[in-house]
């Protein structure tokens, strides 16, 4: 039972954690005291057995037991200074050391107890050696109780060579003594047994305390530093909404000093601190509150919380487990800066800082829906500023985008409150009148927009005059929806413009019939080249002197299969605005060439230029395929440009001029008169023919105004060196002026209407005079 018992803690040996068995180790040899003490009593007894029995073998006895205790005692000394519990070798080995020595010196024991036993009958020798090593084997089996098989090793080899000794002896008593110490024996080593496993436990209970404490501490300290070392700042809030945890970011992020924070908090205490403390400048505690009741209740999961000096943070919160939850704290001033940026340019206009389109139909879609709750009418005005281009074009685009700035500035000043005034792009601007009781209204308003557009602008240091264009639709009357109101209105627009520009015109229901004849028309303009419904008229050009047809006019026709003959004052604008006058002036241009090479030498041709084909950097080499194809001499070309030409983009336009210049082709500056008649142009621009508008000949004898216009033009053309053309002569009272007034060329209906070019050449081979002579 016993070896069982024995066997079985053996095998539980092997299992012990290292450090338990290296405290067991320990116990072996310290403290150093005892294990001294023993030893030496050990030997002071042999020493003393042997003397008294004066037995050679006995004081052989008693040297060995002191040699094997002194170097019991220096080995436990020198494990005391040596030992390391962390190596585990050698906490084996000084456990085979001790082994060694504490079973040598049991067994000396033993040898001395049976020597003296058998050699000799002195009874007080018996008692002294019988109580040494009883009580030897009694101190053992508590003290190296932490390793029992040392124990046990040291309890046999100390007792039984002593009991066998006390057996064979030969009395009752000593046989008796003998029994007896082999029944002590055994119970020593069964208590030395029990003592062992209540040792061990003992220590595996304390040292995993140790190692959980230690664990633990480490553990928090990480925390500790891993909290504390957080970029976000965090809160711990228990069940109760009532603070547990947070680290330094927290109160760094939430600007509260250590003082203002302490367990137990509930949020919203620490909100009041923190208004208190002056960290939300433009917020009170009831504004913060109830966002944070949602946050803390759970009901968001993230809120944006405004700090001073413009920051942003962002509070999320996660539910615990417990019912407690964790806030984090997060500064995300650059990012809510950078979404309030692109918000803002998503809804505003960089340049004028207006709403920009989109904003604008927010606005417009609530303006309407407000508008259905109540009575009142809602006014939408939108405005082109006319001639645009050529101020961007000459004064730069820098100039350009002051004077939009500007024009922002006078037409929000110019508004009230409740009306928004947007720039949907361009030069395209529009003002929203929500508030209207009368339909008029919107018209006095529309007048007070061009009133504040009016007054010179001035930009960097050039003063800039501009007209706007506007086109109102009003609503409920014209529509309800903003696509339809804008549609509308940009039809009241283009009426304006084409009223003249500088007004404001209402959209009326006609104007939605022509802007659908209008697209019909383009549809069909498409076609019509392909489908030789264009035709080129010749109208001719008189020389006033002679009265001979000096040039004609090429005059673009399209016989339109349903409509008749179009007028080209009506399906040049379209062309324009679709860019077909490109192809459609190339055209035109061979046809007009090729006419012309069959007309006798002297006779020119004019072909009228759209600013479109000037903008064309093709334009020259169009002109020289067709001169080549018709083989007509330069010369004999006229091309009649008007002074929105010269408008666009100057250097361009000088440089298109002088390419066709050089080429030999004549230039004439067609409707003179009818826009800025600035004679700066007339310096700058190689012209060699003005054509004064028929719109001046009409007055001739009924404005005294007109005659001065055309003699004073005339006169400059004279001493320019330039031929002055008078379009529109359709009474001789006018040809009579023109004439005296000394212009030199003369074109109108009175002279010969536009006709085939059969027909002028009919007309040119029929004249009379000269064969080509006129009235
Ligand atoms: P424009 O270049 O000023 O042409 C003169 C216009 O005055 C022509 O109108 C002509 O028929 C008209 N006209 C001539 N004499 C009289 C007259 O005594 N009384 C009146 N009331 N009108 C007269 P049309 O042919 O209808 O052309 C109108 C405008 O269309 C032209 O004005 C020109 O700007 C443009 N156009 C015509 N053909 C072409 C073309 O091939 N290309 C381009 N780009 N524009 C063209
Ligand atoms: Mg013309
Ligand atoms: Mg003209």
């Amino acid at each position: 039972m016993l070896l069982n018992k024995a066997l079985a803690v053996r095998r539980a040996d092997a299992q012990l954690p290292q450090d338990v068995r290296a405290a067991l180790v320990d116990s072996l040899y310290l403290p150093v005291a005892p294990l001294a003490v023993g030893a030496l009593s050990g030997a002071i007894i042999s020493a003393m057995v042997a003397t008294r029995a004066n037995d050679p073998w006995l004081f052989a006895c008693c040297l060995a037991i002191w040699l094997v205790g002194l170097s019991r005692v220096a080995s436990a000394f020198l494990y005391k200074r040596r030992r390391d519990a962390t190596d585990f070798r050698r906490v084996r080995r000084w456990e085979r050391i001790y082994t060694a020595a504490a079973w040598s010196f049991a067994a000396l024991l033993g040898l001395l107890s049976i020597l003296t036993v058998l050699n000799h009958t002195d009874g007080a020798l018996h008692l002294v050696v019988a109580t040494t090593s009883a009580g030897y084997a009694a101190g053992i089996s508590g003290r190296n109780a932490g390793r029992p098989f040392i124990a046990i090793g040291q309890i046999m080899l100390a007792i039984v060579p002593l009991a066998i000794g006390l057996l064979v002896y030969g009395d009752v008593m000593h046989a008796a003594m003998g029994v007896v110490l082999l029944l002590f024996v055994y119970s020593m080593c069964d208590i030395s047994l029990i003592i062992r496993d209540v040792v061990v436990e003992a220590l595996v209970t304390t040292r995993d305390k140790a190692v959980l404490t230690t664990r633990f501490e480490d553990q928090t300290k990480r925390f500790d530093v891993a909290l504390n070392n957080m970029s976000h700042g965090l809160c711990m809030f228990d069940g109760q909404n009532r603070l547990l945890v947070w680290n330094e970011r927290f109160l760094q992020l939430a600007g509260l000093p250590d003082s203002a924070v302490v367990a137990g908090a509930r949020a919203k205490y620490l909100v009041r601190r923190s208004v208190r403390i002056g960290n939300h400048p433009e917020a009170s505690v009831p504004q913060l509150w109830p966002e944070l009741r949602r946050l803390s209740m759970g009901e968001v999961e993230q809120i944006f919380m405004p700090f001073r000096d413009q920051r942003w943070m962002a509070l999320s919160r996660r539910a615990m487990p417990d019912g407690g939850s964790v806030v984090i704290f997060e500064d995300v001033t650059e990012r809510k800066q950078a979404e309030d940026r692109i918000a803002h340019m998503a809804r505003y206009d960089e340049l004028t800082g207006l709403p920009n389109r989109n904003l604008f139909r927010e606005r417009i879609a609530s303006a309407l829906a407000r508008l259905q709750r109540r009575s009142g009418y809602m006014a939408m005005h939108l405005i082109d500023l006319d001639r645009f281009k050529g101020i961007n074009d000459t004064l730069g685009h820098p100039v350009g985008d002051r004077l939009l700035n500007a024009v922002g500035q006078r037409l929000q000043a110019a508004v009230r409150r409740s009306d928004t005034v947007a720039r949907l792009g361009g030069d395209e601007f529009v003002v929203l009148n929500a508030r209207l009781t009368q339909p008029e209204e919107a018209g006095r308003m529309a007048q007070r927009l061009l009133d504040a557009l009016a007054a010179p602008f001035n930009i960097d240091g050039h003063r800039v005059h501009i007209t706007a264009s506007v086109g109102i639709a009003l609503a409920p009357g014209d529509g309800v929806d903003p696509d339809e109101l804008m549609k509308k209105s940009d039809m009241a627009l283009y009426a304006a413009k084409a009223d003249g520009r500088g007004v404001f015109r209402f959209f009326e229901p006609a104007m939605d019939a022509a802007a659908q004849a209008r697209r019909a028309l383009e549809m069909d303009l498409r076609n019509a080249l392909g489908r030789g419904e264009m035709e080129v008229y010749f109208q001719p050009l008189i020389d006033l002197k002679t009265g001979r047809i000096c040039a004609c006019e090429a005059l673009l026709r399209w016989h339109h299969p349903e409509r008749g003959l179009v007028s080209p004052a009506e399906f040049i604008p379209i062309a324009e605005e679709t860019s077909l006058i490109i192809q459609l002036g190339e055209w035109v241009l061979n046809q007009a060439c090729a006419e012309a090479a069959r007309l006798p030498s002297d006779v020119k041709v004019a072909v009228n230029l759209s600013p479109a084909q000037f903008k064309d950097t093709n334009l020259a080499s169009t002109v020289v395929t067709a001169l080549a194809r018709s083989r007509l001499s330069p010369g004999r070309l006229e091309l009649e440009i008007t002074e929105t030409v010269l408008l666009q983009d100057s250097h361009a336009t000088m440089r298109a001029m002088r390419q066709l210049q050089k080429l030999g082709v004549r230039m004439s500056l067609d409707d003179f008169g009818t826009g800025y008649s600035s004679l700066s142009y007339l310096r700058k621009f190689p012209f060699q023919k003005i054509k004064i508008d028929g719109s001046f000949v009409k007055d001739l004898g009924i404005d005294e105004g007109s005659v001065a216009i055309i003699r004073a033009i005339a006169g400059m053309g004279a001493d320019l060196g330039m031929d002055i053309t008078v379009e529109g002569i359709e009474t001789e009272e006018q040809l009579r002026i023109v004439k005296a007034e000394g212009c030199t060329e003369g074109q109108g209906y009175l002279l010969g209407r536009p006709m085939p070019a059969d027909a002028l050449r009919k007309r040119i081979a029929d004249a009379p005079t000269g064969k080509r002579k006129v009235a």
